[in-house]
């Protein structure tokens, strides 16, 4: 065995054999430093010229290279190749290793690819190849361009294989990386959730759509085609001069809440949507514009959703309206004129009608017939329930009608046909209204179109018959009381003429039974005697008291007919009660009452009926006198209070109930009949004072604590100075 170094002097010795390790490369002097001959290559003397001069040319070269020699493929290689081992001793292990078992985990891979250069000459070129080795401790990603390329031994021999290899790891990661970047992109762009397309060129050719584009106008083939043979449903709806626009002078386009009709299954129904979007020019580097950029939102959803808001908002005002509108209407008229005024129009109708259930319960009267012709109004005026009519219908079933269109008139009512072609209505719809828990009418709606009736307006129309059957009913209640009322004013009336007739037919006879019985009394028939002289005096009592009555019947009538005329002047109060307390002066002092006057002002004046006031305040102090027993007081006195004067007449009598205090003004009520008859009086003097009072611009009240006495107050307006 010879050592290298004397290896190396032999070859050295041999001017044509120099050392095939020349050169300051880490290679070449690693491959001096090693024993070749612990090899199947041997001492390197030993080597044919062309392995040298190979190896030579290798270990001299700066490009990664890489030398199997033999049949065990004994490995030399440079330190270009060197950076490829990595950094696990690999670089020094491989020098003179054998091929198969150095690069056991690869061969399977390029096993054959020798074994062809080696067998048949063929030299091999791979770019970019990954193959997988172990370095830095793992099995790490290679991707390597390399050509295999046979090398002959002297005797023209295939004798080894030459790899001159570059690798690329590092140029593969960075594309990798840039693939997967752009990659995300795409994707973000793909699964972005507002819509995104770019078209190119004057023709408008999809360059890219992504998945909420497909989702706005259905899935269709759309990239490399033009936009309006993609989707030609939305030619003519604005978009094409929008997108040229755009394209020709380079400002991009806001769009909000612009609509789209598309189909978004092939062949189906053009659906709305609504969208927000821009459409961006894209130019080039080179300033050349060359398309647009679309980025969007679908806001259909958010669109309708407002819409409906807004409806509902303007439906709930409208039927605020209606609502106001009703409740002020007093009468059926006046309820169809406020269906008229505002439910024809939030219902969309150019008609209306409402009618009502008479009241014996088997005819419709219609109470108002909106935009319907003259003759066909004279005609449908009273319906039978039983007709075979709309109206008349949704009474007896209860329902709502909706008649779309012409045909379906046809199909319905034949017979109407005729009548409805010449109102010029073409759909309608019929509602009941129900009140007080019962059909009481129907109302129904006209349009001068087909239309088309779903859930909303059947609601709608719920809503509205409902609030115009409540207020029909209260009209229908009123309407009835406001009859009751007159008949009971009309009976009132009757008996009041009654009472005066009566009244004034009484009197006659009276005041004859009065005028004969002071005849005898005078003794002009012949002498009385003591005990005639007596009841005669006792007939003339009771005459004069039933002639008061009578009196007071008379004079309740008349002011209660309004009969009464008040010739209003300036009179002063101390003057009225000095009149009248002349009047009741001898009763005060028979029954031994304290009459006093209040410090009054006795220039204050009223504007009153002298008269009438004389008359109050007469009945007055008679009551005052009449309900207070003997002994006791009664006060009168009076002030200015506001724009009135009050005057108030107070008593120690014996004092009225609360409950009975303001029932004492209502006529013929007396708080205990019983005690009355005792006291005179038919019960009609304070509601002929008070009527007398309030038909001068005044008023009368009582306030009273019974056992206590009582206070009567007057007042009357303070009298103009
Ligand atoms: P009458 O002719 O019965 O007096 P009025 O209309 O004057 O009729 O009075 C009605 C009733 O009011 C009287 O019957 C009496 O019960 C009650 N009343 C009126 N004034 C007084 C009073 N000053 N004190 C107590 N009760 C009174």
């Amino acid at each position: 065995m010879i050592p290298n170094a004397a290896d190396d002097a032999a070859l050295h010795s041999d001017p044509r054999m120099t050392s095939p390790f020349m050169g300051a490369s880490t290679m070449a002097a690693r491959c001096r430093a090693f024993d070749w001959n612990t090899t199947a290559l041997g001492a390197t003397s030993s080597w044919p010229l062309s392995l040298r001069t190979v190896v030579a040319v290798m270990l001299e070269s700066r490009h990664p290279m890489f030398l199997w020699w033999g049949p065990e493929l004994i490995q030399i290689y440079n330190d270009g190749y060197l950076p490829s081992f990595g950094s696990s001793g690999r670089d020094v292990a491989a020098l003179g290793a054998r091929g198969r078992a150095h690069w056991a985990e690869i061969w399977p891979v390029i096993g054959p690819q020798i074994d062809g250069v080696l067998q048949r000459g063929e030299a091999t070129w791979h770019e970019d190849h990954l193959i997988p080795i172990e370095r830095n401790g793992r099995l790490d990603d290679v991707w390597w361009t390399y050509g295999y390329s046979p090398v002959r031994d002297d005797a023209g021999e295939i004798a080894g294989v030459l790899v001159v290899v570059q690798e690329t790891t590092s140029r593969m990661l960075a594309h990798a990386a840039v693939d997967a970047e752009r990659f995300r992109i795409a994707e973000l762009i793909r699964r972005a959730p507002a819509f995104i397309s770019v078209v190119r060129g004057p023709a408008l050719v999809f360059e890219l759509v992504n998945d909420a584009y497909r989702e706005l106008v259905g899935d269709r083939e759309m990239v490399g085609r033009s936009m309006f043979d993609v989707i030609p449903e939305a030619r003519g709806q604005g978009f094409e001069a929008l997108l040229t626009r755009v394209l020709t002078t380079g400002e991009p386009y806001v769009g909000h809440e612009v609509s789209l009709d598309v189909m978004r299954t092939p062949g189906g129904p053009l659906e709305r949507r609504y969208i927000n979007f821009v459409y961006a020019p894209l130019d080039e580097a080179d300033g050349t514009r060359t398309g647009v950029f679309t980025h969007g939102v679908d806001v259909t959803q958010q669109v309708l959703m407002r819409r409906t808001a807004e409806a509902a908002q303007e439906r709930l005002i409208r039927l605020q309206a209606l609502t106001e509108a009703l409740s002020a209407a007093a009468t059926p008229g006046d309820v169809a004129e406020a269906i008229v005024a505002h439910a024809t129009q939030m219902l969309g109708a150019v008609g209306t009608i409402v009618a009502r259930v008479e009241p014996g319960g088997d005819r419709l009267d219609v109470v108002r017939a909106h935009q319907l012709p003259d003759d066909l109004r004279a005609q449908w005026e009273r319906i039978p329930l039983q007709a075979d009519v709309p109206l008349a219908e949704s009474v007896r079933t209860e329902q709502w009608i909706a008649i779309e269109n012409r045909e379906a008139w046809a199909a319905r009512y034949p017979h109407l046909l005729p009548a409805i072609d010449a109102t010029g209505h073409v759909a309608s719809v019929v509602v009941p209204l129900v009140g007080g828990g019962r059909v009481i009418g129907a109302m129904g709606a006209a349009y001068d179109a087909p239309r088309s009736f779903d859930e909303n307006d059947r609601s709608l129309f719920a809503a509205v018959a409902e609030r115009c059957g409540q207020a029909l009913e209260r009209a229908l209640l009123l309407d009835a009381e406001r009859r009751a009322r007159a008949e009971a004013e009309a009976a009132n009336r009757a008996k009041g003429e009654f009472l005066a007739v009566m009244s004034h037919e009484l009197r006659t006879p009276l005041n004859a039974i009065g005028g004969y019985a002071e005849l005898m009394e005078l003794g002009l028939h012949g002498p009385v005697s003591d005990q005639q002289q007596h009841d005669l005096a006792r007939i003339q009592h009771s005459q004069r008291h039933l002639l008061g009555m009578i009196n007071q019947v008379l004079n309740y009538t008349r002011v209660e007919r309004g009969a009464v005329q008040y010739d209003l002047t300036s009179v002063r109060v101390s003057d009225a009660l000095a009149a009248a307390e002349s009047l009741v002066g001898p009763q005060v002092r028979a029954h031994k009452l304290r009459y006093v006057i209040g410090e009054c002002d006795p220039a204050l004046g009223v504007r009153a009926d002298e008269e009438k006031l004389r008359q109050i305040l007469i009945n007055l102090l008679t009551n005052a006198i009449k309900f207070t027993d003997d002994g006791g007081e009664i006060v009168v006195s009076y002030s200015v209070v506001g724009a009135n004067v009050a005057i108030t007449v107070h008593d120690t009598g014996i004092g009225i109930e609360a409950a009975k205090l303001s029932t004492i003004f209502e006529p013929f009520v007396q708080v205990d009949p019983a005690f009355t008859r005792t006291r005179d009086g038919v019960g009609l003097g304070l509601a002929i004072s008070r009527d007398l009072a309030r038909g001068m611009g005044g008023d009368l009240r009582a306030d009273s604590v019974p056992g206590i006495g009582s206070t009567f107050t007057l007042t009357m307006p303070l009298a103009p100075d």
